[in-house]
């Protein structure tokens, strides 16, 4: 028994397990109830269950093989014999990308993300680990982690710390040649703020995490990094100098000398400094020469439209932060804030660490084509004298990490019908083609057990927060299983316009709760914890939900999270997004759902832009924008209704077969399939990001960068 539970633990020090279901449910099957108290961490299963209950299940559910099987799995995948990256990327692999990001996504047991950015962060590092990238990941150990959302009596969104345990979690103290541990120390006004580094594997790409809880620290800068998105703007700036200087040394410390800085938003962008910095320390190079030289071996990714969520900083706040690296770049303060300043000029004016990202890097990107195109004309003042098509900001298309998302239902049928290999060439558009040769039968019986597990979820998760708070149970159980189920989850922010079939509650009435062909309605979604207005939209919905012309059929669940997301996209039968365009930089949620044979029905924006060809999900309105957005929400609720009623609607419940099955509507998911899977899942993204910006940045940053 000792012998298996050693093996147990080695399988839960790879994040790897994260991505493989068959390991997952390794230690599901010991303790269903266990598992998912302890959010469906591994490592808390072995530590917290009894021996008498692992010995007796682990007799009764084949453990021992099944671990052993996963184990080999998991060396062979660490000792590939040849990769994508291997053949495409060889030339970095002494030399890896660093990935910077302030939070990472990859389980829902390490709370060190918040939404969409973290969740992409986590996928592509993988993606990278699945492709063979040469790759490290750079972000900070939030101990407090992010917040959950509880609602409370008033159905106000409460944000509550759950305390989580990093010893519960395969993240490791790192060490140097002396065995010492790694520390690293950043320069903050009249002191230094110190660091552990520590390090967490996932698949084959190592995430480095800085810790503040050093006996070096004083309580408050402890407390620097405990919480994601905590604070006010002087400990957001503490953060992003933690994270981009201090990263930048921790890369060094541990000896590996990345030949690409990628900044996954501006969050981390004082990295770019702290490496002119250290070029000018250690090379000697002229300041100017040194600047030039990182921007040709960085990349930066922008990730909103939305000008407030760009981080501004005050001139008298920032200054006193950014003169320890003034004086390491050897340039006057004014200069070095002059690089993040819109006008490098107007003395006194804010700090934008976008700003300086964009002057910093030579490869800018965007995240769909349509944001692409709004970085150019939001930034083209930054870049005078040059047309908006000529602004330098490209734009790489997210996808998702399929492995992550997919039901385990839903990649046996891949499996079977695209060859057993298929999540090899994802990329490939032959892979998919194969989807049509699939029965009609087969997908759909296959979509419907996902779907029935997903209703079991909605409504387990629903009753248990209305019996907390005190609010009458519904009878008989709401949604009806057979009824066409539509999800919205996302952060609620005006912009993403989670009200928007609110207004009109009688023409919601009618379409819901028709007589032969009901609608279910599903909502999810936390706003951050300091957006009251954010906050109002999930009360306005909570509240509108209490009508008893809603109850049975619109349900809300609390707590937005990747557990909660990836039950929600694997059965739901359709995804609603309907943003004001062109706010949403690309969305990522709907493709999870069509990789999981659901239906996705979007405002033209984000990736649905480049992606609805007319025939492969439905689209909200024509692509047009009014100047007022009051008219323009109506025309785009008018639009909705439309669809649902006149399109949506009749695909699901019209031209079934004798055994019940919609033909169209299950057309429609195969075309999904084939025409959307190859595109926008994370290998393809992975691969751009290659071939377009980090070959080309890694050639820019010349191979003189000494070993440290
Ligand atoms: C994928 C994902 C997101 C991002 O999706 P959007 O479409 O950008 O909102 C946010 N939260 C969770 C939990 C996710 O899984």
């Amino acid at each position: 028994m000792e012998k298996l539970v050693s093996k147990m633990h080695n399988l839960t020090q790879n994040l790897w397990w994260t991505w493989k279901p068959e390991v997952r449910t390794i230690f599901r099957d010991l303790d269903l109830d266990l598992y998912h108290k302890v959010h469906q961490n591994p490592m808390s299963v072995l530590k917290q269950i009894s021996t008498e209950q692992l010995e007796q299940r682990a007799a009764d559910v084949d453990v021992p093989a099944r671990v052993d099987r996963a184990l080999r799995q998991l060396r062979e995948y660490l000792t590939p014999v040849t990769t994508w990256g291997l053949t495409h990327a060889g030339a970095m692999r002494s030399r890896p990308i660093a990935y910077f990001c302030m939070e990472f996504g990859v389980h829902e047991s390490l709370p060190i993300y918040s939404g969409g950015l973290g969740i992409l962060a986590g996928d592509h590092l993988k993606s990278a680990s699945d492709l063979g990238i040469p790759l490290v990941g750079v972000g900070l150990l939030y101990h407090e982690g992010y917040t959950n959302q509880v609602l409370d009596t008033n159905l106000w969104q409460q944000d509550v710390v759950e305390p989580y345990d990093i010893a519960d979690l395969p993240i490791k103290q790192t060490m140097d040649r002396h065995g010492e541990p790694i520390h690293v120390t950043v320069e903050m006004p009249g002191r230094l703020v110190h660091a552990a580094v520590l390090e967490v594997q996932v698949g084959r790409i190592r995430l480095i995490l800085l810790d503040t809880r050093v006996k070096e620290n004083s309580a408050k800068d402890v407390a620097l990094a405990a919480r994601l998105y905590g604070g006010d703007q002087r400990m957001r700036i503490e953060q992003e100098l933690l994270l981009g200087v201090g990263g930048a040394r921790a890369l060094r410390a541990l000896g590996i000398s990345a030949s690409v800085f990628h900044l996954n938003e501006g969050h981390s962008a004082f990295a770019l400094l702290e490496r002119a910095r250290y070029r000018i320390q250690a090379d000697g190079l002229d300041p100017h020469q040194a600047l030039l030289e990182v921007a040709a071996a960085s990349v930066f990714t922008t990730h909103t439209p939305v000008d407030a969520g760009h981080d501004r900083f005050p001139a008298d706040l920032i200054s006193d932060y950014l003169r320890p690296l003034a004086e390491g770049l050897k340039l006057p303060l004014d200069e070095v804030l002059g690089l993040g300043r819109v006008n490098p000029h107007d003395f006194g004016s804010s700090f934008l660490p976008t700003v300086l990202a964009l002057r910093l890097t030579r490869r800018a990107n965007g995240v769909s084509a349509l944001h692409g195109v709004v970085s150019r004309k939001m930034w083209n003042h930054l870049y005078p004298g040059v047309r908006e098509e000529a602004v330098p900001i490209g734009h790489v298309t997210n996808g998702v990490h399929l492995p992550t998302w997919l039901a385990t239902e839903m990649n046996h049928l891949y499996e079977s019908h695209l060859g057993v290999g298929y999540q090899s060439a994802l990329t490939r558009p032959g892979t998919w083609a194969k989807i049509v040769d699939v029965s009609s039968a087969e997908i759909w019986e296959t979509k419907q057990v996902l779907k029935a597990r997903t209703i079991r979820f909605i409504r387990k998760r629903n009753a248990a927060m209305r019996e907390r708070l005190g609010l009458p149970e519904i009878e008989p159980a709401p949604l009806d299983p057979e009824a066409l189920t539509i999800g919205f989850a996302r952060r609620f922010v005006p912009y993403k316009r989670p009200d928007l079939l609110f207004s009109d509650l009688d023409r919601l009435d009618r379409l819901v709760n028709h007589p032969t062909r009901p609608v279910n309605l599903v909502f999810s979604g936390r706003a951050h914890p300091a957006d009251s207005t954010g906050k109002a939209l999930i009360q306005k919905v909570n509240h509108l939900l209490e009508d008893p012309r809603f109850r049975h059929r619109i349900l809300f669940i609390e707590n937005y999270n990747i557990h909660v997301g990836r039950m929600l996209y694997q059965g739901i039968d359709a995804w609603l997004n309907n943003p004001q365009r062109p706010l949403e930089a690309c969305g990522t949620s709907g493709m999870k759902v069509v990789l999981n044979g659901g239906l996705h029905i979007s405002i033209r924006d984000g990736w649905w832009a480049e992606a609805y060809d007319g025939e492969n999900g439905f689209a909200i309105g024509t692509g047009e924008i009014h100047a007022d957005q009051a008219i323009q929400d109506q025309r785009d609720a008018e639009d909705l209704f439309r669809l649902l009623e006149d399109e949506v609607v009749p695909l699901y419940y019209d031209n079934r077969n004798s055994t019940g099955i919609p033909r169209c509507w299950v057309e429609r998911m195969k075309n999904s399939i084939r025409t959307l899977g190859w595109r926008f899942n994370a290998d393809r993204m992975l691969q751009d990001y290659v071939q377009h910006l980090y070959l080309p940045a890694a050639v820019g940053s010349s191979c003189q960068m000494p070993p440290p």
